[in-house]
């Protein structure tokens, strides 16, 4: 169903019964209130340990020169392994529309991905106890923004898309009394869902006859309780029927797109997409469709860097020119642009020595230990407005951490104030105007 059609039968329904929800052109329910200083976020994960050595501090060259300033040359010996990629989606790099803070740290914790990640989704430190199989033990952003946001945040305004279906899916709501499932964001892994696996079962389920009443209600219950095993996404999470039937029109134009070949390198990449650029890519989908004010993506391609270092810098480069490209598409999003604020952070970082594992160019690969201090080093990236986020200002001294990006996303959003001290981090408060 087109957007337009979507909002006009909202609006027909809306005359027969109360209480139907308004969806805004924006795709917001109702109109924010408060003094927000955007009505949007973006969390990019630039995922999967990276470095500040060959990120901030170019030790191998400007392998990120979508976001950071410099034309340092990639290092001779394993430039050769570097793949072609088109030129910048941006007239100059992101680092100039925002705050760069180059001495960013993960500071408790053990230096695990998922720790990494849980601690930057929840705004809260984890330690050897995390269960990898539950649910995190503290609210998510997502149920943050969701149970703080008043009126109610609507669930079409909350994404986390990951790059897998493995672990990550689950941190879209905690165990936590008082949060849960209700708040939760819809959760989908694009690598997963928009396969030629599971299109074939999702046919199933979303050609379900004439009588679209049943059809839409099957999907509801398809969106909210159904998604189980290898396809695990967007399980309860409370969509009204109203948006479920939004989500079922954007999943079925997803899938038929990418029956139809359209999704098979969509940004000419020369070669192909990689799955972190494939990934980018879905969020944009949600954002040209929902425009949503709260969105989480991850990347992972990086950890590559285990077995192969200059794949490591390879990857990286690709999610470099992938987090530039969705910026691109935010400020040419009507809506979004110029009231979105994107934050770019690793969820940890690596080694400083590397391990056994020698690539083609005789680079070693680097795992991430909690005893290496620089598995703690990160970079955070802040963009935004001008009036609203500094722009070109680049933080060098040691200052920022993981924990501090849920209660900024509170602050952008407004709702920190109402999440009665369950978040120790502060805001970064040195990205701002
Ligand atoms: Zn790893």
């Amino acid at each position: 169903m087109k957007r337009r059609d979507f909002v006009k039968k909202v609006g027909l329904t809306a005359a027969a019964a109360v209480a139907v929800p308004y969806i805004l052109p924006s795709g917001r329910l109702f109109a924010a209130t408060g003094s927000r200083r955007a009505n949007h976020v973006v969390f990019v994960l630039f995922a999967g340990g990276v470095r500040n050595l060959e990120s901030v501090h170019k030790n191998d060259g400007n392998l990120m020169p979508n976001l950071l300033n410099g034309n340092e040359a990639i290092s001779s010996d394993i430039v050769n392994s570097m793949s072609p990629l088109p030129a910048s989606p941006l007239t100059q790099p992101l680092q100039n529309f925002g705050t760069l803070y180059k001495n960013f740290r993960f500071s408790d914790g053990p230096t695990g991905h998922f720790n990494g990640h849980t601690t930057a989704i929840t705004g809260q430190h984890t330690n050897n106890t995390l269960s990898l199989r539950e649910h995190p033990t503290s609210p998510t952003v997502f149920e943050l923004y969701r149970k703080h946001t008043n009126p109610k945040g609507s669930a079409l305004n909350t994404w986390w898309v990951s790059h897998t279906n493995n672990l990550y899916p689950i941190l879209n709501y905690s165990q936590y009394p008082g949060y849960g499932p209700d708040y939760g964001a819809n959760q989908i892994s694009p690598a997963s869902f928009f396969s030629s696996r599971t299109k074939d079962v999702l046919d199933d389920e979303l050609n379900l006859g004439s009588d679209e009443k049943a059809a839409v209600e099957e999907m509801r219950a398809f969106l909210n309780y159904n998604f189980t095993g290898s396809t695990n996404g967007l399980s309860n999470i409370k969509n009204t029927p109203e948006e479920a039937e939004q989500v079922q029109a954007w999943i079925k134009k997803m899938i038929t797109d990418y029956k139809a070949g359209l999704h098979s390198n969509p940004w000419n990449i020369p070669g192909f997409m990689n799955g972190d650029m494939r990934n980018v890519f879905y969020a944009e989908e949600i954002i040209k469709e929902f425009k949503p004010e709260l969105l989480v993506v991850n990347m992972f391609g990086v950890d590559a860097a285990h077995t192969d270092f200059s794949t490591y810098c390879d990857n990286l480069r690709k999610a470099d020119w992938a987090a530039a490209k969705l910026w691109s598409t935010i400020q040419s999003t009507a809506g979004m642009a110029d009231d979105t604020v994107m934050i770019v952070a690793p969820e940890i970082g690596r080694n400083s020595t590397p391990n056994s594992i020698v690539d083609a160019n005789g680079r070693g690969a680097l795992d991430h230990t909690s005893d290496d201090p620089m598995s703690r080093e990160l970079f955070c990236l802040v963009t935004g407005p001008q009036g609203v986020v500094n722009q070109g200002k680049t933080i060098g001294a040691v200052e920022g951490e993981s924990i501090d990006i849920v209660p900024t996303i509170g602050d952008i959003l407004d709702f920190k104030h109402a999440t009665g001290g369950i978040l120790p981090g502060k805001v970064l408060n040195g990205a701002f105007v």
